[in-house]
This record gives structure tokens, sequence and C-alpha cells, in this order.
């Protein structure tokens, strides 16, 4: 058995792919596979009504809100959340390379203040806090910074629309949902493959769309067409759906909070022992979703790596920007995975005598 620690694309539930699989052959015992039907059929219909149901049942929000899928990547809702609601000013948390990257965006439309920043020290903890201007349009941050291994878990308290993008963390421990005017993420990490974009709106947000623009730029297309204005990414859809079926079965956000919170403590617990490892990031901030560490001597990478391939662990290199090791533990990976890297940074250890 491979160890998938990738940081995204990542890993997914065996029997999703198993599920997955099938459908590509024949969907639904239909005859044809999910990837030459019409997206307008009424057998994709369901899975899209089905996939947004389940988020709102994970996530206990009523029908105030509306799910759509979308495409162009968390990088494209960078530009959309400010070119549908920057009227005069947002403010923006600043805490690794995607916040920075929606600040920039945000800078096409207006006044963007950025409330706090934690580029001072290589985006290695969460500013604290900071003030969110009464009179801005909203306010948005990254709650967990893949790249960094940071995370936010406590909603802030704002007096202004709240957006967030939890690309890396939807799903994986209970918050109040209710609290935010609009959540995106890509699913390419704890939910499907590259492909599609899960945003989870307020509808009364819809109201304060004011800007003239490029149809597909426009939520309320997207939200009034039900994901189906122009044709979906149906296939990274469907493998949401089926990833939302399982943690549905799983026992919910609160079940995989549970496993989540294990694995994190015992990755951590380890790196705090271990004398040949540390942490990179202010304890407090640590995500549990991406957890990145050094070596005390950077010159034994080779043979530590050498280790976790004969343990068959996969896709520990830290992201290109910043080096070392980070390991993804995402919602699909079992307790047993982080064991398996326990044990191997455990016998690195004893190696050195
Ligand atoms: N936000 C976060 C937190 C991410 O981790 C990523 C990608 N890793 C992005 C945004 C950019 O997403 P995409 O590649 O889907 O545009």
């Amino acid at each position: 058995m491979i160890h998938n620690f990738s940081a995204g694309p990542a890993i997914l539930p065996k029997e999703v792919l198993q599920k997955a699989s099938e459908a590509c052959i024949d969907f639904n015992n239909s005859g044809l596979s999910l990837l030459e039907v019409s997206h307008r059929g009424k057998n994709v219909i369901a899975v899209f009504d089905k996939a947004s149901t389940l988020v709102k049942k994970l996530l206990k929000l009523n029908d105030d809100y509306a799910v759509i899928f979308v495409q162009g990547g968390a990088s494209t809702q960078f530009a959309m959340v400010p070119h549908n609601f920057l009227g005069k000013k947002a403010a923006y948390l600043n805490t690794g390379v995607w916040a920075s990257r929606a600040v920039k965006e945000a800078k096409h439309y207006g006044e963007t203040s950025v409330v706090a920043s934690s580029e001072d020290k290589n985006f290695s903890y969460i500013p604290k806090g900071f003030v969110i201007p009464t009179d801005a349009d909203y306010f948005h941050y990254t709650s967990n910074n893949t790249i960094y291994g940071t995370q936010l878990r406590e909603v802030p308290s704002t007096g202004v629309p709240l957006i967030c993008d939890m690309s890396s963390d939807i799903f994986s421990y209970e918050f109040d949902a209710s609290k935010f005017d609009l959540i995106y993420a890509g699913v390419q990490k704890n939910m499907g493959p590259a492909g599609a974009t899960m945003v989870i709106i307020k509808k009364s947000m819809l109201e304060r769309i004011q800007r003239q623009m490029p149809t597909m730029l426009n939520y309320k297309i997207h939200v009034d067409g039900e994901s189906m204005y122009n044709t979906p990414p149906v296939f990274a859809v469907y493998v949401s759906m089926l990833t939302l079926e399982w943690l549905d079965n799983f026992g919910g956000v609160e079940a995989i909070e549970k496993r989540n919170a294990a694995k994190a403590k015992l990755f951590y617990d380890e790196l705090d022992r271990n004398s040949q490892f540390k942490g990179t990031v202010e304890v407090v901030d640590r995500s549990w979703m991406n957890a990145n560490f050094i070596m005390e001597d950077p010159a034994k990478e080779a043979q530590f790596n050498e280790l976790l391939k004969q343990a068959q662990i996969s896709g520990l290199a830290g992201h290109r920007s910043v080096g070392g090791f980070r390991a993804s533990m995402y919602n699909a990976l079992g307790l047993e995975s982080v064991q398996a890297l326990v044990e191997v940074m455990q016998s690195f250890e004893k190696s050195q005598g």
C-alpha cells in the first residue's frame, strides 16, 4: 500500500476511485460512460443536486445558501470575488502565497486593505488581533495555508460579509458555516480531482452585485443556471459527489475531525520528540492538513528520502518555494499512513546512533 501525502491533487478514498472508474465505463447501468453523455440528462442533473445537497447537509447549511460548481480553479475566485463584491473597499488577511494572489486580484477593482500579514516571517504564523474596517464590502481570508502549513480554524468575528478560501481544509473540521457569506474551494484536495471549484454563497449576497461584467464571472448566472449555464466539469463534480457520500457515511465532518485531530497529534508529537526534525511554523498555528518540517541536518535529506521510499511513502517533498518536507494529511488519509511516517522518522533517528 502506498501512503499518499501529496499536497494536491491529493488522496481520495479507494472506494471513490473504484466507483469513479466504473462510471467511466458504464454510468448508472446506462451502457454509456459518464464522459460521453449530456450534462443535461436527468441522471447527471441528479448528481449535481446530490452534491449540493450533501455539501449543505455536511456543513449544516439551510436554503439561504446556494452551492455551485464552476471552473477556473480557486485562482479564478480570487478575481470573481472582488469583481462581484468589491464596490469601494475590501479587507484581506495575508497569510501566504494564495492569500497574496487574492489580494493582487482585488487591487484591480478598488481599495484593498491588508489588515495584517505574516510575510515578515515567511508566513510561519497567523497574525492575531487584527482589526477589520467596518466600511469594507467584505473580509477575505485563507483558512489553511497549503504551502506553509498554517491554519486558522477559529472563524474571525467581522461586522462585514465574510469570505473564505477553504481550498485545502474544507470538510476537515467542524465550524459554523452559517457565519460565512461565501466560501470557495478548488475540489482537488478534500473532495475530488482537479477541474471543479465549489462555491457556497449566501443567496442574499447576489443582491449586492453591482458591477457590469462578463457573463461567466457573474455568480448570479451560475446560481440561476444551477451550475449548468455552460458545460460544467461533470466528472470532477461526480467524483466530488462520491467523496461527499463517503464522508457522510463516515459519520460526517464531526467524525472526520476526530480522525484528523488524531492524525495531527500523532505526527506533531513525534516531530516535537524526534531530535532529527523540526517544524517551521508557530506551534499554535499548525495546520492539521499540511505539516511542514525540515531536518536538523539538511545534508541527510537523501538518506531520509530513501527510507521514505522503502516504506512506500509518497508526496512528502515540500513546496518548491519553501523546500524541506510537507506531510499533507487530507480527509482520505488514514491514521495508519501517519503511523507509517512516524515509524520512518523514528528509524531514521535510531540510524543516527
Ligand atoms: N488556495 C489555496 C489555499 C490553495 O491551496 C490553492 C492550490 N493549491 C489555490 C488557492 C489555487 O487553486 P487552483 O490551483 O485551483 O487555482
